[in-house]
């Protein structure tokens, strides 16, 4: 049967980079659900939709002309016919993205495209490895593999700043501690992705580099 892994984890727990090594050095292709979520936000602001405007969102979900690639090495996200690889990564898209997450009309559409890439993808490479806040819970419960994240907010704040700012010395934490834990709030409501669900592994990276976070994770998938 399929290798489906699910890992989900907060910003900042070294989430995305770990999914894409784990995936590549298991031969499977990858999903970026925050991926979607970003491309969507993008999405609906290229075409001014407000935001606010819930069924607007709501529509434009549906209607996404969306394409991502599968391959944990070459990342690619585009929007009818626009790379946004770069766009949907900028702290614009960032701070909104929690908008259009927490519209509830907006998540079975995005979840139920999930599942759907999810299979496609396994179906293709024979196993996938898909990361964000709900696929260990909502997504893919069934997962033959469920891990969840984590880092302290030290590490997490540490990680992001050094990645958005290039540097983590003490100005560049402050500018990253707002940013960082202002989404956190208003991602709370979007699932509990904090603390592991029944049957969920936890792996805290707080302590590890990335070489051996990859390994954690590894180790979670041979067990
Ligand atoms: O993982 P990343 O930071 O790119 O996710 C961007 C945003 O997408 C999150 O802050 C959250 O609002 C939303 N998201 C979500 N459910 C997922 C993945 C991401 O609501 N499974």
């Amino acid at each position: 049967s399929p290798l489906i892994i699910a890992i989900d984890g907060p910003s900042g727990s070294g989430k995305s980079s770990v999914s894409k090594a784990v995936a590549s050095r298991l031969g499977v292709g990858y999903l970026d659900t925050g991926a979607m979520y970003r491309a969507l936000t993008w999405w609906c602001l290229d075409q001014g939709v407000d935001l606010a405007d819930e069924a607007a969102v709501v529509a434009a979900a549906q209607t996404l002309p969306l394409e991502l690639s599968t391959d944990p090495d070459d990342q690619r996200v585009g929007v009818g016919g626009s790379d946004v690889t770069v766009d949907i990564r900028t702290t614009e898209i960032s701070s909104q993205v929690s908008r259009v997450a927490t519209n509830t009309g907006v998540r079975p559409i995005l979840q139920q495209a999930q599942r759907d890439r999810m299979a496609a993808i396994a179906t293709a490479t024979g196993g996938v490895v898909a990361e964000g806040r709900d696929i260990t819970t909502v997504v893919a419960p069934d997962a033959l593999v469920r891990i969840l994240l984590t880092a302290s907010e030290e590490a997490r704040l540490r990680r992001r700043s050094a990645e958005v700012h290039g540097t983590a010395d003490e100005e560049a934490m402050a500018a990253t501690r707002d940013q960082v834990l202002r989404r956190d709030r208003d991602d709370s409501s979007v699932s509990q992705f904090t603390v592991a669900a029944d049957g969920v592994v936890t792996v805290d990276t707080s302590d590890l580099g990335f070489d051996e976070s990859v390994e954690a994770v590894l180790a979670v998938v041979a067990s």
